[in-house]
């Protein structure tokens, strides 16, 4: 839940509010994260030049945590709608042994092949472990996916065009982006 300001009418007061979070819908955030680059381009610009390296950071954390926290991801899955998992080929032993098969039918079932740091892309997309809205891997589903859209990692002012275009497939990343240009008053018109 978000606390909003709301003005009350009969008593002429502003009252705090208690409100659902309300976010972009998944099915809508490739429309309005397109429409959106160039602004987030400025904005990035803006931080680049503007915003500390370390106070971005924890601003990232903070909205990362508490977004998160009030967000149903299972509703979502964008990210392994439009990313194919890379799985470190030391994990493949162990999340076969996890889906019960030997290592060799698990790879030729679900992987196209390796990247040119051996791990290993999983089939077509959505992602082949995405069943219904959960991945077949559960936790052993790998750190990448589990650290996705990496909106609380260090150094987030040298990741800030990775970030603006995952904001075009992820809502909580699109949702951290609009919360920072508030709490960094800054609008497309000038702050
Ligand atoms: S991390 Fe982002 S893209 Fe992935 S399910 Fe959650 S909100 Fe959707
Ligand atoms: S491995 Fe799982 S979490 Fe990662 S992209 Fe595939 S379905 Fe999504």
């Amino acid at each position: 839940m978000i606390a909003f300001k709301i003005y009350h009418r009969r008593s002429g007061h502003c009252v705090l509010k208690e409100s659902p979070l309300r976010m972009i819908p998944p099915r809508k955030i490739a429309f309005w994260g397109k429409k959106k680059e160039k602004e987030n381009s400025r904005f990035r610009a803006f931080l680049k030049s503007h915003a500390d390296p370390d106070e971005l950071d924890q601003r990232f954390k903070s909205l990362h945590e508490e977004i998160f926290a009030a967000y149903d991801c299972s509703k979502c899955r964008n990210c392994c709608k439009e990313y194919n998992a890379s799985v470190p080929d030391n994990e493949i032993a162990s999340d076969a042994e996890f889906l019960a098969m030997p290592a060799d039918e698990f790879k030729t079932r679900y992987f196209s092949g390796q990247n040119q740091n051996g791990d290993w892309i999983s089939r077509g997309l959505p992602c082949c472990f995405l069943n219904g809205n959960e991945c077949i891997l559960q936790d052993h589903k790998p750190e990448s996916c589990k650290l996705f859209p990496y909106t609380n990692q260090p150094d987030r002012m040298g990741s800030l065009m990775n970030t603006m275009e995952i904001a075009q497939v992820c809502p909580i990343a699109y949702e951290i982006i609009e919360r920072l240009k508030q709490e960094y008053q800054w609008t497309p018109y000038g702050r």
